[in-house]
């Protein structure tokens, strides 16, 4: 009997939703960085549980939303988790409930919606603990069950996925066997290019930095040239992204050429440029690249 359908993760920033999205999926498909809400486009992962065909949404985490990119952002999150058969509410155990898992928790409530909850990070806390923290979430009465994992060891993730797959649909797989993501290979390409950048970077880079691949050429010898594009808002962010003598673009290159090749199993050559582009948080197109509304 095959079945098929929906998940959507939902979390404050930095449960680890990310991670366990490349945990569950076995390949890297979301960008898993140590900084808080890193993940700007809906990616779906695709994982083959059995006979069941699940599909994850890992959805980017900013619940008090200012400018108008995080507001689109907290939309497409929301609406993902309307249109899910299911809703994985992640919790850092070694967090608790903080103010952002409240206002999810409220939210949630509110739809009245099932979700299946995962304390994630249980090999940072002790055991009392964690049994004390179930009760609590299991006290406001929304999830159907409660797990514990640590997605970075992959400790529960098993027991969990099995879980999920019995809440899929029956009826046929919604996607080809051998694809693990919707995401266009030249989005993904973009997002490992930027996940080296905010590793690389630091607390030095500013939010307001994007990637875009320019261009995509399978050569003859069976590579593929790469261009891309990396805007910052202001000429000293240029500087900060180039580093001194050109370093600090020529490591962030590497390690995203180096990973690229990982991924595609062939030989990249990977072309990096720095361009300043004023007010790109407002650009209507962006945000069809993206798959977010403009007007959320
Ligand atoms: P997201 O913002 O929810 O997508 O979180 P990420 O997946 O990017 O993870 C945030 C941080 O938590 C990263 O530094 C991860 O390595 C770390 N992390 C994720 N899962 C675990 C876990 O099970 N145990 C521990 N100790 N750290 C984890
Ligand atoms: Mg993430």
């Amino acid at each position: 009997m095959m079945r098929a359908g929906f998940v959507a993760i939902v979390g404050a920033p930095n449960v680890g939703k990310s991670t366990l999205l490349n945990q569950m999926v076995g390949t890297k498909v979301s960008i898993v960085s140590p900084k808080v809400q890193t993940t700007r486009t809906r990616v779906l992962g695709i994982c083959i549980e059995e006979q069941t065909q699940i599909i994850f949404i890992d959805t980017p985490g900013i619940f008090a939303p200012r400018r108008r990119l995080d507001r689109a952002m907290v939309a497409a999150a929301w609406g993902g988790a309307g249109d899910a058969d299911d809703v994985l509410l992640l919790v850092d155990a070694s967090r608790g409930i903080d103010s952002n898992t409240k206002s999810i928790l409220e939210r949630l409530q509110k739809t009245e919606r099932r979700v299946t909850i995962a304390l994630n990070k249980v090999d940072l806390v002790v055991k009392e603990e964690l049994l004390e923290l179930a009760q609590k979430l299991d006290a406001i009465g929304i999830a159907d069950e409660i797990f514990m994992i640590s997605a970075e060891k992959g400790d529960g993730v098993a027991d969990l996925l099995t879980y999920l797959s019995g809440r899929m649909v029956v009826g046929p797989w919604l996607f080809p066997e051998d694809q693990i993501s919707d995401m266009p290979q030249r989005l993904l390409a973009a997002e490992i290019t930027r996940e080296k950048l905010y590793l690389n970077l630091n607390q030095e880079l500013p939010y307001a930095t994007t990637v875009e691949t320019e261009s995509w050429e399978n050569k003859d010898d069976g590579s593929v040239k790469i261009n891309q594009i990396i805007y910052v808002e202001r000429p000293s962010q240029k500087a900060i992204v180039l580093g001194k003598g050109g370093r600090q673009i020529k490591s962030i290159g590497e390690s995203a050429r180096l990973e690229l090749e990982e991924m595609l199993d062939i030989r990249v050559h990977l072309f990096l440029f720095v361009k300043v582009r004023e007010k790109w948080g407002d650009d209507p197109e962006r945000y069809r690249d993206w798959g977010l509304d403009f007007n959320a």
